[in-house]
């Protein structure tokens, strides 16, 4: 599934593109089995800097001594009270199953995840072996010697599961009529972040290509080229890339759905690039026929095209060979994982040390065989109980989500009425998959991680291409149970929460309920409002790109969200550092995000309103000095207490749809009358601004 589909995760997963996210220390160190997590506090009074007036600063209030006392851990680019904690405890759990499967499985499943989680931990074995496993794909491109044979090198590469991503070809439901499944095709081909990053002219920017050039050129060198070779090799490279960024859509302009959708007939396509032969590559990676697709990017394949005819095939070889040397480097011998660390981690997001090896296996084999692991860990870590619960806090957020609906001044009675329709319409799907996936047809072996790795691309893409033509399945799911965050889906229009979210402090049985509604309660509200956000608010109940506003209210939606886009917009990312001058939010790239953000603080405090009433209790009730509504938000503002790297944050600023902590909190709460009146703030003090921005 291509990147732009599931946009509405809560978080950013923790590996955006494995193969960009620096893996493992080879070292002997890491064959030691980790220490078990400490507890998580679902509410936790001594983060809170006293010092700080929450009127000013409601994230420095709240979290502030929290983020003194909790430095980033060296392996780490991003540490988050809530998410990174819960995360090294869930993979703590993980790392138990896989441990013990790898060591003695009890049964054909258990034998196929432990191997594979044997495999990435035999570094032994991963040193011999060198670029042998590479060799096939090594020798496949240096035969190469016409750009038109382009098609067929590329679908044997992707049939292969080496995945060289010059475009994204998949499978996906149809924008217009979400019960149709049809193919789909796309820019991709960097490995930088984002365009940005090749086409920006900042002195910034060319001190990245400057480094990216030199890393790429060691990469060669250790693949055997002489220095003068390598160097040409790495100016090829970014020569292509280049020319790819700059014909790429941005990451702001992706979103929006009718950028995206443009329905062609595979011959019109193949005439937007006559120097690609599709025909020979859709044979190659074996997709069933179809006459129609959807080209997201038409220019961009224009661009590849002119590409074709203009660069010597060399440079096309050097392209492949360093993608094929880039994606693997994380599990090639020591030298390439350090060289790829040193500048995709340390330079990149500023990371101290690499993730030990234990739990970047453990995150290999729950990428390869979620529903596999998942089977295991679910009846340990999720007991029916958790689901029962679940089950009524959604209930009660649908309700607010209503009443919200029904109360907003600017929408008209036709629009109200369809936007409760599609509300009613949305699936909820709680903790893990009523029918899992079969692995069988996936072939693991102990002792050849890198074959493991492309086999299990190769079988992932299969089991994507192989929905062609096919009716859709809504039980489906885009995260495996461990995962520690939610998403919303458009075109399935349902709400998605993995068991590995419906811990503390996130839901907490034993808590009053300010503090849960303000976790797990806003995490819902969160997912129901992207069925509404600037992106959601264009798919129907059905999940089909249809509007279903007035004229009007579509009008006066856009004002709305118009006004949070330039809000977030004034805030910063990363504050200037030497001659690199600071960094403010994306507000368009993060404006379903933050939309998200502040309809799910609304809708979770009115369900919270609603549930305290019915047990006849009040919000001003005390518990710890603190009344149930300032824990409310507390316990909101608390899951988001963060430390970055600077690199991380400037990166992520570019790239990532969600807002850092500090403006998630700060910028959902300004735009919320409730908080002032929790924690008595007057109007025009910096959390309570004279006017703010409301949608939901
Ligand atoms: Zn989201």
């Amino acid at each position: 599934m291509n990147c732009y589909r599931l946009a509405s995760l809560l978080i950013l997963a923790g590996g955006a593109a494995l193969a960009q996210v620096p893996a493992a220390a080879q070292a002997n160190a890491s064959q030691q089995a980790p220490a078990p997590p400490a507890a998580i506090k679902s509410f936790d009074l001594t983060a809170i800097d006293k010092s700080a007036d929450p009127c000013t600063d409601f994230y420095q209030y709240a979290c502030g001594n929290w983020m003194k006392n909790n430095p980033i851990p060296a392996d780490q680019v991003t540490w988050v009270r809530s998410f990174s904690l819960l995360r090294e405890r869930n993979r703590y759990l993980l790392w138990q199953e896989l441990d013990a499967a790898a060591n003695a499985p009890k049964s054909p499943l258990q034998k196929q995840y432990g191997d594979f989680y044997a495999a990435c931990m035999n570094t032994d074995v991963i040193e011999q072996k060198g670029l042998k496993p590479l060799e096939t794909a090594l020798r496949q491109i240096d035969a190469l010697k016409d750009a038109r044979r382009l098609g067929s090198l590329t679908g044997e590469l992707e049939a292969e599961g080496s995945s060289v991503t010059l475009f994204y070809f998949d499978v996906e439901q149809d924008e217009k009529d979400s019960s149709r499944q049809i193919a789909a095709i796309g820019q991709s081909g960097l490995s930088l972040p984002d365009r940005d990053y090749y086409i920006v002219d900042s002195k910034h920017f060319q001190e990245i290509r400057k480094q990216y050039l030199e890393h790429m050129t060691r990469m060669f060198t250790l693949a055997g080229d002489a220095p003068d070779q390598a160097a040409k090799e790495a100016a090829s490279v970014l020569e292509i890339e280049t020319a790819l960024a700059q014909a790429s859509t941005s990451r702001t302009d992706m979103r929006q759905p009718e950028n995206r959708y443009h329905i062609y007939t595979v011959t019109d396509f193949e005439k937007l690039a006559p120097e690609f032969d599709f025909n020979v590559y859709f044979k190659a990676v074996k997709v069933g026929h179809f006459d129609t697709l959807n080209v997201a990017t038409p220019n961009f394949f224009k661009a590849v095209n002119e590409l074709i005819s203009k660069q010597p095939v060399e440079a096309w070889r050097s392209y492949f060979r360093w993608h094929t040397l880039h994606n693997a480097a994380p599990n090639l011998p020591k030298a390439y994982f350090d060289e790829d660390f040193a500048f995709f981690g340390k330079t990149l997001t500023g990371q101290n040390e690499p993730t030990p090896r234990w739990r970047q296996c453990t995150l290999m084999t729950d990428r390869a065989l979620g529903e596999a692991v998942g089977q295991d860990w679910v009846k340990r870590n999720f007991p029916p109980a958790a689901k029962e619960s679940m089950d009524k806090l959604v209930a009660a957020l649908e309700k607010s989500l209503g009443d919200d609906i029904q109360t907003l001044p600017w929408m008209s009675d036709a629009t109200k009425k369809a936007a409760e329709e599609k509300l009613a319409m949305i699936r909820n799907k709680i903790g893990y998959p009523e029918k899992w996936r079969d692995y069988t047809a996936l072939r693991v072996e102990r002792d050849d991680l890198l074959g493991n790795l492309h086999r299990s691309e190769a079988f992932e893409d299969q089991w994507n291409l192989d929905h062609l033509g096919k009716p859709v399945d809504e039980k489906e799911w885009g995260m495996t149970p461990p995962t520690v965050n939610a998403y919303y889906n458009d075109n399935l229009n349902d709400i998605n929460f993995p068991a590995g979210i419906l811990q503390p402090p996130f839901f907490d049985f034993t808590i009053d309920p300010a503090v849960n509604f303000g976790g797990i309660g806003v995490v819902i509200g969160h997912e129901m409002t992207h069925g509404f956000d600037d992106q959601g608010s264009k798919y129907d109940g059905k999940g089909n790109l249809r509007e279903w506003q007035t004229p009007e209210d579509r009008k006066a939606f856009s004002e709305r969200t118009e006004c949070v886009a330039n809000e977030y917009s004034g805030f910063e990312a990363a504050p200037a550092h030497g001659d690199v001058p600071a960094q403010k939010l994306n507000g368009h790239l993060t404006l379903g995000e933050n939309t998200a953000d502040n309809g799910g603080l609304r809708i979770a405090y009115m369900a919270l309103l609603d549930t305290l009433a019915a047990e006849g209790k009040s919000i001003q009730e005390k518990i710890d000095g603190y009344t149930e509504a300032q824990r409310y938000f507390l316990g909101f503002a608390q899951v988001w207490c963060q430390n970055q790297t600077e690199e991380s944050a400037r990166q992520r600023a570019l790239t990532d749809p969600h807002s850092p902590g500090r403006w998630r909190v700060n910028g959902s709460v300004r735009n919320f009358d409730e908080f002032g009146k929790a924690f008595g703030c007057a109007k025009g003090q910096p959390m309570v601004p004279v006017s703010s921005c409301r949608v939901w």
